[in-house]
């Protein structure tokens, strides 16, 4: 058997979203604990320059997120690295399950345990990650003035991407293992008419292809699914667009989900589905999905959760 803590709060995740609940939530006296699972900092240690976080023209990901986990600590937070197996929402206090062996029960439960992009799989992909494929046109756009890039993926997310990118790319390539797209009419539109937009149907993303020194993308191969005929279309990024899977294993037969397993939270707040139990972060957000969103998510789940403690007595 291993060793039972009680707290409070629990945060559960190490994101943006965690690590603001963590200094809202100290600085409440409530003595969080944070949990930090796989991805100690989050999706933010696997990329490069981060150009939106306000305050900062530029930093890189992994420094941001060891600096928001000192800023955490300092204020009193304790950040522990575990995992969480298995959580019991269904009497209070609420317990998780850890990897480590440990039990955490908890008066209060911050959800922060974000999403990850789903990608291509292909080992190439991997090697550019960060230098020229991305899961993110509003995060990277940015980063493709004036240069060719190429979006895989044929729904809402993948058209809305290709769009916002012509407003920096001067072509942008989407590439559908399909003839048609799947998302809405309005969209289609959109695209269809965009001159900046061309459509390569049918087809599918094989390899990513770049230099090494400096790490660099410069052309996608693409197979034809029907045909099995291959061809390069040169690029200095690929956006992949296939969307993003919310990470509610823990919660999916206890919370109300929507939107494909995102948890849902009353309108204006981060109040899930139980009383006590709150959302932060991707998590709950398949719109914005931005650190400094899920920041502010974040911020808003420490006073809920304060404010619910409060009510409790
Ligand atoms: C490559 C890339 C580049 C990006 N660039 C930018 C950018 O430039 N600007 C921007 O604003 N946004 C950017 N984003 C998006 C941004 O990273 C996310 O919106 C943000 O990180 C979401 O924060 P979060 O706290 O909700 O969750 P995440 O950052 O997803 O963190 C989730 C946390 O939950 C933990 N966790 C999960 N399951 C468990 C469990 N069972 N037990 C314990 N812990 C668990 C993980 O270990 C992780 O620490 C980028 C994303 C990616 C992938």
């Amino acid at each position: 058997m291993g060793d039972t803590r009680h707290t409070k709060l629990l945060i559960i995740g190490s994101g943006p979203a965690g690590y603001t609940a963590a200094v809202y939530g100290a600085r409440a006296m409530l003595e969080p604990l944070l949990i930090q699972g796989l991805q100690p900092g989050g999706q933010l240690t696997i990329t490069t320059e981060v150009e939106n976080w306000p305050g900062d023209i530029e930093v890189q990901g992994p420094d941001l997120m060891v600096r928001m986990q000192a800023h955490a600590e300092a204020m009193g937070a304790e950040v522990i690295a575990d995992y969480i197996t298995r959580l019991d929402l269904s009497k209070r206090p609420f317990t998780a399950a850890a990897d480590s062996g440990t039990t955490y029960t908890a008066d209060a439960v911050v959800l922060a345990t974000g999403a990850q992009a789903k990608w291509l799989d292909l080992p190439s992909e991997q090697k550019f990650k960060g230098f020229g494929v991305s899961a993110c046109a509003t995060c990277d756009g940015f980063f493709y003035r004036g240069r060719d890039v190429v979006v895989v993926g044929g729904g809402n997310t993948a058209m809305e991407e290709a769009i916002f990118l012509t407003n920096f790319a001067s072509k942008v390539t989407m590439v559908h293992r399909r003839g048609e797209f799947r998302g809405e009419r309005i969209l289609r539109d959109r695209v269809a008419k965009n001159p900046k937009i061309q459509v390569i149907w049918d087809s599918e993303v094989i390899e990513v292809k770049g230099t090494e020194a400096p790490l660099g993308v410069t052309a996608v191969t693409l197979r034809n699914v029907q045909t099995g005929a291959t061809q390069d279309v040169p690029c200095a990024g690929l956006f992949v667009a296939i969307g993003h899977a919310p990470a509610s294993e823990l919660v999916k037969d206890q919370l109300e989900l929507h939107n494909g397993g995102y948890v849902k939270v009353e309108p204006g707040s981060t109040r899930t589905s139980i009383p006590g139990v709150f959302a932060a972060g991707d998590l709950t957000d398949h719109v914005y999905r931005q650190a400094v969103t899920s920041a502010g998510m974040g911020c808003m789940a420490a006073l809920d959760a304060e404010r619910w403690l409060a009510g409790q007595g």
